[in-house]
């Protein structure tokens, strides 16, 4: 029988995480203040986010950095997570190329989020905080991170994106399970909000708006730090256990890809398999491996984006962050994958892509479901939405080699199931789904 899944036991959990930003030739750009354009260094960060992901955020020299045993132990609550070769996927192409995916889905919150979740909740509660407060968009992040505050005993508050709320009503049911204060945004309960309310009354939430009101929040509550689920750098690095593992597990398969491919949101899932295969890139060893990040048609900062330095929320409330953006007053389009609905990508993508070491396309939203469905039909998991645009984005690639008869590897991130987006997959069955906003 051939090997199907690559299995690491818990005490391969990865004792580190790798920091990209020290082997970066081209060190991504400091963030700046609004203010006076001054680069923002750690302790300008510390009324906002937790001083060790403070830290993190601006460090780029040290390669490695010390996973917490404490944050290890709670990784093994669902790590290592398994590397699968899509036989069945390969099979229903018809392609000589070996699809891979590592299945970040096998946690009990269903995503790739808890990676970082974990990290920043134990910081926070190491420091003395006692309440947290975040953005969510299709409530992946929400969810990961009321489940993290409850492992802590930290009390957590989040403002989800209203479409997302009305959409995805039972991934707010989920945040409640866990004790989370779920607020849908905007709302009536910041000035931001009211602001961006009594500008458009009928205004449907973006991560935007929301990141604007959690940040507020935690601005104006003593001891409450803001936790964010993607774009920033010290996400980016928790999310490379990823890659990490599916580096040893490759190795146990007796394969090296080719082309790693992630979908895109602000960058944390991408990163996360992406930088441990780059690593070996930017020595020189593995000069060919190709980086895909795969994006929303609707939403394309990376393909169709600007570089820039912007805001990374609706309001301007944040640091201005090099990178490539539509601009913070961008309004994606309602499509279904919640989580890839943001305007910018992030400080150290940017400078990647850039510099032409990583690539990135985008992906129509019939195109995604068509994809997703298909991986369904042949892996028997329900991708996430986002997931879908990874999917679409490895069959591409992988019916070029039907074309060329090349037996390449394909690696892409399964960053979650889509088991709570069913909606979306109805609108898809049912024939109702457009590819709105492209
Ligand atoms: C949040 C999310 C994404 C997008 O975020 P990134 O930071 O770009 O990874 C992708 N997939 C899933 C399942 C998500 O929850």
């Amino acid at each position: 029988m051939k090997q199907k899944r690559f299995i690491l036991p818990e005490s391969e959990i990865p004792t580190q995480w790798y920091n990209i930003q020290a082997d970066m030739v081209n060190k991504p750009q400091p963030m700046l203040n609004p203010g006076t354009k001054e680069p923002i260094k750690a302790e300008d960060l510390y009324p906002l986010f937790a001083e060790e992901c403070a830290n993190q955020e601006v460090n780029q020299t040290d390669r490695w950095i010390d996973i917490p045993a404490e944050v290890r132990e709670k990784y093994a609550y669902y790590r290592c997570t398994p590397l699968v070769r899509a036989y069945g996927l390969e099979e229903a192409l018809g392609t000589p190329a070996h699809i891979y995916f590592k299945n970040e889905s096998v946690n009990p919150l269903g995503s790739h989020k808890l990676n970082s979740a974990i990290p920043q909740a134990y910081y926070c509660k190491q420091q003395g905080v006692t309440n947290v407060t975040t953005e969510t968009g299709a409530g992946q992040w929400g969810a990961a991170l009321s489940y993290a505050a409850k492992l802590y005993g930290l009390d957590c508050a989040v403002y989800q994106v209203k479409i997302s709320y009305e959409q995805k009503p039972y991934r707010r049911s989920i945040m409640q399970v866990f004790d989370a204060l779920v607020t849908p945004s905007p709302s009536m309960s910041t000035r931001a909000g009211k602001d961006i309310l009594t500008a458009d009354p009928n205004h449907q939430g973006s991560l935007g708006t929301a990141i604007s009101e959690a940040v507020e929040l935690a601005m104006s509550t003593p001891n409450c730090k803001y936790l964010l689920g993607s774009v920033l750098n010290h996400v980016c690095l928790h999310q490379t256990v990823i890659g990490l593992e599916a580096e040893k597990q490759m190795a146990m398969a007796g394969e090296y890809p080719d082309i790693v491919i992630a979908c895109f949101g602000g960058g944390s899932n991408f990163s996360g398999i992406a930088y441990p295969f780059l690593r070996h890139k930017l020595s020189g060893e593995k000069k060919n491996t190709r980086f895909i990040a795969a994006e929303p048609a609707s939403c394309p900062k990376l393909t169709h984006g600007k570089f820039m330095y912007d805001f990374g929320d609706e309001s301007g409330y944040t640091p201005l962050i090099p990178m490539f953006s539509l601009g913070h007053d961008f309004r994606p389009a309602n499509i279904h994958a919640g989580g890839l609905r943001y305007h910018g990508a992030g400080a150290i993508v940017s400078q990647l892509l850039k510099d032409g070491l990583i690539e990135a396309t985008d992906i129509r939203q019939l195109d995604s479901f068509a994809a997703g469905t298909l991986f369904a039909q042949a892996e028997g998991i329900i991708p996430a939405p986002e997931s879908c645009h990874a999917i679409a984005a490895a069959i591409n690639e992988a019916n070029k080699c039907k074309e060329t008869g090349e037996e390449k590897v394909i690696l892409f991130n399964l960053s979650g199931h889509g088991l709570v987006d069913m909606t979306a997959y109805d609108q898809y069955i049912s024939g109702t789904m457009a590819n709105t906003g492209e």
